[in-house]
């Protein structure tokens, strides 16, 4: 979502004649975008504002914008006393505070038309900063703004406030905008997208809205994360199985393997109910990849439930599983009423434990590829080698002197290992040496 915000952010500046620059000590304009889903990327956050001073004291004409969900939607007095070199504070996904504040020297009525112009710009029409135009292959697009499902661990209804759905005209507009400059893949982003919709009783649901998109000429996939189990009903599996350019690949959390610890997080489902869906995916969506969100070190999360979590993952055998250790966020009920019990050694132990776990299962999953022939959409180059992914997500690495950036081509997989692919073009001798660590690439959360 934070990269979705901060590409409309860059879009914004460009339209006011600023350019990006690799080195922050030239820049006129800084944009720190935050995340605080957990402790570690809120420390992160911290750290680089603090880096952020000596720059503003050299050069005090540099505009600092603080922007997401360290700011969030309830005031930010308390950060603007603690970080007073900091200009703007902008609410997260939108660009409004630091273009007004960009603007403010002009009259006040021009003031608001150019505000008003760029929001035009903004919603519905997006033009892509220029070093991304054509060259930008797969991009996200928003879909559901904010959250209102407040599972009892998380911060982010908090920060980013009550759920909306973005209208479909302004959903189809940027989808069609981003499309007419070179982007094959869109991915609609929500906290719970298959709650698309839901707040208005007779508007469209995000299966409509995949039928819709669809139709768009030159897009070649669409996906959309990320799902809650209760929401994913049996229309949206049969978009997923019956579109083509819908690609097979779910990301639906569990968060937990046991009943009690899941009732304690109020996720609303059980063990036996997501047991049920994934089964159901499976029959609809022949080869359907799946990932799974996990946290580790909840309250009172005892090591048998802990062991019921291990068990669960070991039974499905997932294609993803994204871990997380538990981290106590301020406000979050489980913060105000439960206690933060599971010592540091001990989540870290049980987050090894599930990530060697499904590091063979992904292993054993991704080895079943080997010799297959699937078709990839190459994105971009990194160290030499073409980069893109299956229908299903994998990572695929292949060699060689072509440009593919943009294409969709069928690929003979070569080489597989846990966390990538490598493979070769019809007709070409790549390499099929493993790729032990290309950095970059893993489906595990380390923090
Ligand atoms: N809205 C999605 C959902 O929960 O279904 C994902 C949102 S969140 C950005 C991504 C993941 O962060 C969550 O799925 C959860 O596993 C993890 N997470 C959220 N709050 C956390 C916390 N307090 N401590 C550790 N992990 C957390």
């Amino acid at each position: 979502m934070n990269v979705a915000d901060s590409l409309r952010v860059a879009s914004a500046l460009e339209h006011l004649g600023y350019h990006p620059t690799p080195r922050p000590e030239e820049a006129q304009v800084i944009v720190l975008n935050t995340c605080v889903v957990r402790q570690s990327a809120e420390d992160k956050a911290y750290g680089r504002l603090s880096s952020l001073r000596p720059l503003k004291q050299q050069n005090p004409g540099l505009v600092i914008n603080l922007m997401g969900c360290l700011v969030g939607v309830k005031g930010y007095e308390k950060l603007q006393k603690r970080f007073p070199y900091v200009d703007v504070f902008s609410p997260p996904s939108d660009p409004g505070p630091l273009i007004a504040f960009l603007t403010q020297g002009e009259s006040q009525s021009l003031e608001q038309a150019q505000t008003m112009q760029r929001f035009a710009l903004m919603d519905g029409d997006l033009v892509l900063p220029q070093d991304e135009r054509e060259k930008l292959v797969a991009s996200f697009v928003p879909v559901v703004l904010g959250c209102s499902h407040a599972c009892t661990y998380c911060i982010i209804p908090y920060r980013r406030g009550i759920e909306r759905s973005r209208s479909v005209g302004d959903i189809l507009a940027e989808s069609r905008a981003l499309v007419s400059q070179g982007v094959k893949e869109i991915t609609l982003l929500g906290q719970i997208v298959d709650r698309y919709g839901k707040e208005i009783s007779d508007g469209p649901d995000l299966a409509d809205l995949l039928h819709l998109l669809h139709e768009i000429d030159d897009l070649k996939r669409i996906r959309f994360l990320t799902s809650h189990p209760n929401w994913m009903n049996a229309e949206l599996l049969d978009a997923v199985a019956e579109l083509p350019k819908v690609m097979p690949h779910i990301e639906v959390p569990v968060q937990a393997g046991d009943d009690q610890v899941l009732e304690n997080m109020k996720r609303g489902y059980t063990v036996a109910d997501y047991r049920a869906l994934i089964q159901r995916i499976r029959q609809r969506i022949p080869g359907v990849s799946i990932a799974t969100d996990i946290i580790v070190g909840f309250p009172g999360e005892s090591n048998e439930q802990f062991q019921n979590t291990y068990d669960l993952l070991d039974d499905l055998q997932l294609d993803v599983a994204h871990l997380a250790r538990y981290s106590t966020r301020p406000g979050t009920v489980a913060d105000r009423r439960m206690q933060d019990d599971v010592p540091e050694e001990e989540k870290m132990r049980r987050f090894r434990l599930l990530e060697d776990l499904q590091e063979g299962i992904v292993a054993r999953i991704n080895a079943t590829y080997l010799g297959a022939s699937v078709e990839v959409l190459f994105e971009e180059q990194v160290r030499g080698r073409w980069r893109g992914r299956t229908p299903t997500n994998k990572l695929v690495f292949v060699e060689t002197d072509q440009d593919l950036r943009g294409k969709l081509l069928p690929v003979q997989i070569t080489w597989t290992g846990p966390w990538s692919m490598q493979g070769r073009l019809p007709g070409s001798f790549g390499n099929s040496q493993p790729l032990e660590n290309l950095g970059a690439i893993t489906q595990i959360t380390h923090d």
